[in-house]
């Protein structure tokens, strides 16, 4: 992230009102559920039952107009989801949620009475439909949550929430769904926590709620994703929820019977982002002091590094040598994660960390060695902050 980002970033006003204040939650935590998309009017009622009946859920969401990424899947079913989100509400008494991604999405839900309105991933990516659901909003009081765009760009999430908040919507929240990214994994769209955890640093006050579904992609990894949203001190979770998701007609393969949803909640443990207890409190700053002393210890050993780099740059620039020497690259990697193994050091970390330090330090001796020709970029590496 560059310089002028972070004290964007920094300076990030917004006016939230706290979540408690539009939302009551059922139970802990917080739960949106209800299908990817509302299909028919049995499958959405039906599921908004079962939902209600779990006792764990707060607010009913559903899909009416679906962004698709390609033309021909199902594409909504269209204003008549509302008519049946306002019986589902009324038969269950759970709020209810919506995506909408056209200034027409928003007067019709608003005049449906949907109680909380979301921008999808697609949306949050399109300054002008932000804007343009933005200015529809105005005179609004509606809750919004805005998802993060499909893209791991931070900025287009901060001025979605922006153009939102300037609006006047101060019932505002982010919705965490992960980013698009061109490495394929275990989720179908990346988590990269460090993203939210920037968004939260920088904006404290605005609620984050996670959507381990569109994480993951798949209904095995969601337990795993609620659990580790709730330990990154997220207010809440979206959970997608099919009366039979094995005939849902989009994301099926994501989706879980509202009784799944009842106990993968149970199995969750809900931990206390404050320390109460004093014993605990004395003994974590005790630890904390000594993580301290290590990480000053780590960067003083890193700036040493890095001086010394500096004097391998003037001497290769002195005799015409080649910064980037593969075989000393590759023997640094083998020597250090053999290393760190046998420390137990994951491997993964030991060659993120040495791939780090070596782009940096080729950054810094590309600098000596071109001297006079413009600055060498801050590696891509470093900036993922
Ligand atoms: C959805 O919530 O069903 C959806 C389309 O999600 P996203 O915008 O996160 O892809
Ligand atoms: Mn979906």
């Amino acid at each position: 992230m560059n310089h002028e980002l972070k004290t964007r970033i920094m300076k990030l006003d917004l006016k939230i009102q706290p979540l408690s204040s539009w939302i009551t939650a059922k139970a802990q935590p917080l739960l949106i559920a209800g299908p990817c998309s509302a299909e028919t009017e049995d499958q959405l009622v039906a599921t908004a039952h079962l939902l209600a009946a779990t006792g764990k859920v707060t607010a009913l969401r559903a899909g009416i107009w679906k962004p698709r990424t390609r033309p021909g899947e199902f594409e909504g079913i269209g204003s008549i989801g509302l008519e049946w989100l306002k019986r589902a509400k009324a038969e269950t008494g759970l709020p209810t949620a919506v995506e909408v991604a056209t200034a027409k999405h928003v007067e019709e839900a608003l005049k449906a009475g949907v109680d909380i309105l979301w921008v999808g991933a697609r949306s949050t990516a399109n300054p002008f439909t932000v804007q343009e659901i933005a200015d529809a909003l105005k005179g609004s009081d509606v809750p919004v949550m805005v998802k993060n765009p499909v893209n791991p760009d931070i900025s287009l999430w901060i001025g979605a929430l922006e153009r939102i908040n300037n609006a006047g919507i101060t019932k505002l929240a982010a919705i965490h769904r992960g980013f698009s990214s061109y490495e394929k994994t275990a989720f179908r769209n990346e988590p990269m926590w460090d993203l939210a955890i920037n968004l939260k640093t920088h904006a404290p006050e605005l609620p984050i709620i996670c959507d381990p579904s569109h994480i993951s992609g798949n209904r095995e990894l969601i337990p795993y994703v609620s659990q580790k949203a709730l330990d990154m001190d997220m207010q809440g979770l979206m959970i997608e929820s099919h009366i039979d998701p094995s005939v849902a007609w989009t994301d099926a393969k994501q989706q879980v019977t509202p009784s799944a949803l009842s106990e993968l909640i149970d199995r969750l443990t809900l931990r206390q982002p404050e320390v109460v207890n004093t014993q605990v409190k004395d003994a974590l700053a005790e630890l904390r002091n000594k993580i301290d002393k290590i990480d000053d210890l780590v960067i003083q050993k890193l700036a040493e590094r890095m001086k010394i780099v500096e004097q391998i740059g003037n001497y290769k620039k002195d005799n015409g040598i080649t910064i980037l020497q593969v075989n000393r690259w590759d023997e640094i990697l083998q020597k250090r994660s053999n290393y760190g193994k046998a420390l137990n050091l994951h491997a993964d970390f030991t060659e993120k960390l040495l791939e780090l330090i070596h782009s940096e330090s080729i950054r810094k001796q590309t600098e000596i060695m071109n001297a006079g020709q413009g600055e060498a970029p801050v590696q891509e590496q470093l900036t993922h902050s």
